[in-house]
């Protein structure tokens, strides 16, 4: 029986999460749930799976919590906080930490479980995009393993000669290069000039994938894709010119690794985050999920397309942040966290997005990045900045 703590647990990746658990109650039990604010949601999923403590970030909304759950006579403790988050992350008895926290603020109890040494299945992909040397290297000397959820990162990993040994310490010979896969988003097929007026409801409305908010915007304008190009950077230790994007409508290979004798080996799958949570979570062993088997003839045919820079300019940024290096990454996600809450706001437009990024880039000087003060000091800078600019 393993023990889980699932931060995030009231977004789409936690929801995911406990679909497969809740399949599977003969091998997993919840230890703790996270959330922000959402009460009832929490609340649900307590009287569901019964876990030792819940935590909601907000205080407010743990006291709401309580109140609920002692009502109902749920034994759940419940904890506030960003300390409670790296509590019930490093708590000795659990196995599994699932980091589904959306955005910059995963990373600090997505840092807790890597020094405590435990198997981290991770999807807030901004934690390494974030501090992606200093992470991996808690990773490694705390002796944490790293699984990747995100799906394309999911798809490498079942790709590569890993095997049942541990994790990514393959040599990376024989790799030419790898190929992530992206949908386009919603506005792959419009106009560049139509691009100024997208609405957040249409931006949101991804073609293949349902996801939370902030995921969807970044789909929308591929800074998603390019948080994904540093994040394997980081998860599989290649070079920036190894890891390349290619255009793929249907969303069905979920990334390939192209090896030197001219193999390229796929990952597919119907696009559901259950399957990557699934093979992330029984790893090596493999797990029912759910996920409806995959229908090719249904599927018919499997494009593939150029992933334009000028359609895309986030993805050019990811790229420019990734070779500068240091905190310049940390730069890029902080300045569009801020940029896509300002869209999600109708404060700006969708092309502004890319704009404010590139601006933080230019205007914020990037140090190394080789500790944890110095990443998060630059987060502020270019959060403070990009504020600056859309007020
Ligand atoms: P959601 O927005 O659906 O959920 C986010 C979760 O994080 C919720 O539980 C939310 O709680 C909680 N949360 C939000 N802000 C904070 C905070 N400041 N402190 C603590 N908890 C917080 O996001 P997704 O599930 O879509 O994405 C989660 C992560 O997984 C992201 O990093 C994303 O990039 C990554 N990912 C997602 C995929 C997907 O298909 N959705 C695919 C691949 C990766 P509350 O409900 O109370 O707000
Ligand atoms: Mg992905």
């Amino acid at each position: 029986m393993q023990n889980i703590t699932l931060l995030g647990s009231t977004g789409s990746i936690g929801e995911s999460t406990l679909n497969i658990l809740s399949q599977h109650p003969d091998r997993y039990r919840v230890y703790a749930l996270t959330a922000y604010r959402s009460v009832d949601l929490l609340f649900q999923q307590c009287v569901r799976f019964e876990p030792d403590i819940a935590v909601m970030l907000d205080e407010q909304a743990a006291e709401q919590l309580k109140d609920k759950l002692k009502i109902s006579g749920i034994s759940t403790e419940v904890l506030s906080g960003e300390l409670a988050l790296q509590q019930v992350a490093q708590e000795k008895k659990v196995d599994y930490v699932v980091a589904a926290i959306v955005g910059a603020a995963g990373l600090l109890p997505t840092l807790a479980a890597a020094r405590a040494g435990k198997h981290i299945l991770l999807a807030n992909k901004e934690a390494l995009v974030m501090s992606g040397h200093l992470f991996m290297s808690e990773v490694e000397t705390y002796g944490a393993t790293l699984l990747p959820v995100d799906s394309e990162h999911n798809a490498i990993w079942q790709c590569l000669p890993i095997g049942s040994k541990q994790q990514y310490h393959f040599d990376g010979k024989g790799i030419r290069r790898i190929i992530l896969t992206a949908s386009g988003g919603p506005f792959r097929d419009y106009d560049l000039s139509q691009l100024e007026s997208v609405t957040p409801e249409q931006a949101i409305a991804h073609p293949n994938w349902s996801m939370g908010q902030k995921i969807s915007v970044d789909s929308a304008t591929m800074m998603n894709k390019g948080l994904e190009v540093i994040e394997a950077h980081w998860l599989f230790g290649l070079a920036n010119e190894q890891i390349d994007v290619v255009l793929h409508r249907q969303s069905v290979i979920h990334s390939m690794v192209d090896y030197v004798d001219g193999s390229v080996l796929a990952q597919m799958g119907n696009p559901d985050m259950r399957t990557p949570i699934a093979n992330a979570l029984a790893w090596p062993e493999r797990i029912s999920s759910g996920v409806k088997p995959l229908d090719l003839i249904g599927v018919g045919r499997l494009d593939f397309d150029k992933a334009c820079h000028d359609r895309f300019p986030c993805l050019a940024l990811a790229y420019q942040a990734l070779q500068a290096g240091g905190t310049s990454t940390a730069i890029l996600n902080a300045a569009n966290e801020v940029a896509v809450e300002a869209f999600l706001a109708n404060r700006i437009k969708f092309t502004g997005i890319a704009k404010i990024i590139d601006n933080a880039l230019s205007a914020i000087t990037a140090s190394d990045g080789l500790n944890l003060e110095q990443v998060l000091e630059d987060d502020m800078k270019a959060r403070e900045f990009a504020m600056s600019l859309i007020n």
